[in-house]
């Protein structure tokens, strides 16, 4: 290995914590260190940020990042400054003299990393200082602002190429979540990026369970779902301001500790709710899509669609705010035909240009596809954003529980006789209405109520015929004219139903159950760790609230799950746990091992353990500390503390008693126990040794006996 990759390797574990690079990330850190351009896409949660962090870490000089969001800004550089790296950021939100502060710090070469806004960078003056200043790497990150083919498109990043212009030498790297070919190779041109190598990543999301469903009794199957999220933060979308609030009020009287958060509100009340909400004194808020870049919290766990979204993009980008941190997290989304009304009058109303309008509504269509797919829903985005496969994914609710396809043909008939009888002039609601043989004005004024299938399928719901139907369109039986008003008109495949017989297999809508998995009782052990995962979740919220940053760039969950699942007890065990690094041990090691500690002592439980007296002694063991120190540090013999050790070795703790007594000295002890009659006392089996041994070895010899006539009975 050569230095620089040792290096590269070191300062992962000790800054970050990781002991192994994610896919990509250590070919574009070696691409940028050999001075070359990079352009680097990666679906959110990917990783992204360490790509730039720890080259400039390893790079003499400066690192400047330009961000376009001053929120996701503030993370990055609250959470490097806790592991101990000089970073500064620059933007429109800061006071005159901070910013001053912070240039002279940039003169003395004091900071590593400056994250600085679009609008700072292009603000005049600030080329020709940043020329004086000694800098090794520019990042540009949510590269996609520099597109007109992008979603965020954002005049200032087209003038980041001048800066690419007047730092011939220093290598760039762009980033960014979404771009489809032609995005890509337009960040490439618009930055003038010099021969930039592409790394791309798979969108594929494998963290994120998703699932669709009707809109049917929406607030009963919601609070289901938090029953099985307990405590777990979560987004709510929603498709109006007024929907959050509605919804937000019903599940706080309901008990629940939520929000709403839209950009309606007074900026106080917004700066409130997002604050309580990042340091997780809010479990979830109720949200319109349209609420900004605002909140950008790496341990959402799940993220609910109240309404369908307008396109798959939204989506995507807004199921992809769950689960940042890499742990499994949910999206469950809603849909229903209203929705998709909805979306398209507003469309229409638009005063878009119609070439524009016609992709809006191409969207709009995928969309509704997707949500009442019956096939792999992650594979459709996939192949939505050009990446194609056809494997199951086995993280959608389609892999996990298969849909199962029926003969309905009898349903088929019915539906597509009835859009005949109305002469292909009603709606889907009015034809659903007929079909249950509803006696409202329009169908009564229409005189549907005369025809043969009126009242024909009264014993479908609501809101199943709108599942059939909409499986009927997409299997071509039925067309919708969306030039006239959503009728509901028949096919070229209609007549082989209706008259010659073809059967029609559809999804079997008898399935009700969530895919969420259902509550089973947990075990011990599940109960315990959920509870050490508590403490060390108020503990955090305690230091977020007290240090005022969100309480994940402290610890992510992720960092306390794997500290959950492996218990350590001293400061060498903290250490080795993936996502602990050198600063953050040194600063909340103590901290984190007292809770720890704390909590399993009051549960009388360590992994193998009962006792606090054996857990501290093992504690001070696993330091280093011989049994003579240990004593002396817990004020006891000598031999209690060898007996302590005897014991551990029993409960399968690491006791290497090797080092306190010999072979020899194992096999003599063995000899006597056998002629002692396997007697367990220390002065029976004395009696039998030719030779005598202390009585604290001959209970450590005994302690390996045991355990090895265990193992072999
Ligand atoms: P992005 O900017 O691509 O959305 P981030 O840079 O915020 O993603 O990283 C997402 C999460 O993944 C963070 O919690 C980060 O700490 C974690 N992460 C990044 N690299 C690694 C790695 N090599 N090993 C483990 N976790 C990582
Ligand atoms: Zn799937």
């Amino acid at each position: 290995m050569t230095q620089s990759k040792q290096h590269k390797h070191t300062l992962l574990k000790e800054i970050w914590g990781f002991s192994t690079f994610r896919p990509h990330q250590s070919e574009i850190i070696d691409t940028i260190l050999s001075g070359k351009d990079c352009l680097v896409i990666m679906p959110t949660g990917g990783g992204k940020s360490l790509c730039f962090q720890l080259p400039a870490l390893m790079l003499p000089g400066l690192t400047v990042v330009v961000s376009p969001l001053i929120a996701l800004m503030n993370d990055q550089v609250d959470a490097l400054k806790l592991s101990g790296v000089s970073v500064a950021a620059m933007h429109s939100n800061l006071k005159a003299n901070e910013l001053s502060d912070i240039e002279k710090q940039l003169i003395q070469g004091q900071i590593k990393l400056l994250y600085v806004s679009p609008e700072r960078i292009n603000a005049s003056g600030f080329a020709t200082f940043l020329s004086a200043l000694n800098i090794s790497l520019f990042a540009i990150d949510e590269a996609h602002c520099v597109s007109v083919w992008g979603n965020d498109f954002r005049p200032d990043y087209v003038l980041l190429n001048k800066l690419r212009d007047s730092f011939k030498n220093v290598p760039f790297i762009a980033l960014t979540a979404t771009a489809d070919d032609s995005t890509q190779q337009d960040i490439c041109q618009q930055l003038h990026l010099i021969e930039p190598k592409t790394f791309v990543s798979s969108f594929e999301r494998k963290n994120i369970t998703t699932e669709a469903r009707p809109a049917d009794q929406k607030f009963k199957n919601v609070v289901e779902f938090l029953q099985k999220v307990p405590k777990q933060s979560g987004i709510i979308y929603c498709l109006s301001r007024k929907e959050t609030e509605k919804i937000s009020t019903k599940l706080k009287q309901n008990g629940y500790n939520c929000d709403f958060y839209h950009a309606g509100m007074a900026a106080d009340d917004r700066k409130r709710v997002q604050r309580q909400f990042q340091d997780d004194s809010l479990q979830f808020i109720c949200a319109t899509i349209a609420f900004g870049m605002g909140i950008d919290k790496s341990n959402i766990r799940w993220v609910i669609h109240f309404s369908m979204p307008k396109n798959l993009e939204g989506y995507y980008q807004e199921i992809g705010r769950s689960g940042r941190d890499g742990t499994p997290a949910r999206a469950l989304l809603f849909y229903s035909w209203g929705d998709y009304i909805m979306l398209k009058k507003f469309i229409d109303d638009s005063p878009a240009i119609e070439t524009f309008k016609i992709v809006q509504y191409a969207k709009l269509d995928r969309m509704w596809e997707y949500a009442s797919a019956n096939e792999c829903r992650t594979n459709l985005v996939l192949n939505y954003f050009g990446e194609y496969r056809s494997e199951p994914c086995m993280h959608c609710d389609n892999c996990l529980a298969p849909p199962k396809s029926v003969d309905a043909t009898l349903i088929a008939q019915k539906a597509l006789s009835a859009i005949v009888r109305t002469n292909e002039n009603v709606p889907m609601n009015l034809l659903i209405d007929i079909l249950r043989g509803s006696f409202r004005a329009e169908v009564r004024e229409g005189g549907y109520d005369q025809i043969k299938t009126f009242g024909a399928g009264k014993d479908i719901s609501y809101i199943n015929w709108k599942i059939y139907i909409t499986q009927l369109i997409n299997q071509g039986y039925i067309r919708i004219d969306y030039t006239d008003h959503f009728k509901l008109k028949t096919t070229p495949l209609t007549r082989a139903v209706l008259f010659e017989e073809k059967k029609v297999r559809m999804v079997d809508l008898t399935f009700s159950e969530l895919i969420v998995e259902k509550e089973k009782p947990k075990p011990k052990k599940r109960i315990i760790e959920d509870e050490l995962m508590q403490k060390l979740k108020e503990w955090r919220s305690d230091l977020a609230r007290q240090k005022q940053v969100p309480a994940y760039v402290i610890f992510s969950d992720k960092v306390f799950e794997n500290i959950v699942s492996e218990k350590p007890s001293t400061t060498a065990d903290l250490l080795r746990v993936e996502g602990i690094g050198k600063v953050k041990m040194e600063q909340y090691g103590k901290d984190i091992l007292a809770i720890i500690q704390g909590y399993l002592t009051s549960q009388d439980i360590s992994k193998n353990v009962k006792g606090q007296t054996y857990l501290e002694t093992l504690q001070w063991y696993r330091e280093g500390l011989s049994p003579g120190e240990i004593a002396v540090k817990r004020d006891l013999s000598e031999i209690t503390v060898y007996s302590h050790l005897a014991y551990l070795y029993t409960k399968d703790e690491p006791v290497d008693i090797l080092k306190f007594v010999t072979v020899d000295e194992v096999n003599t002890v063995e000899v006597a126990w056998h002629k002692a009659g396997q007697e367990m006392a220390i002065a029976a089996i004395a009696e039998h040794l030719k030779e005598p041994i202390e009585f604290h070895k001959i209970r450590l010899c005994l302690a390996i006996i045991i355990k090895k006539n265990k193992k072999s009975s």
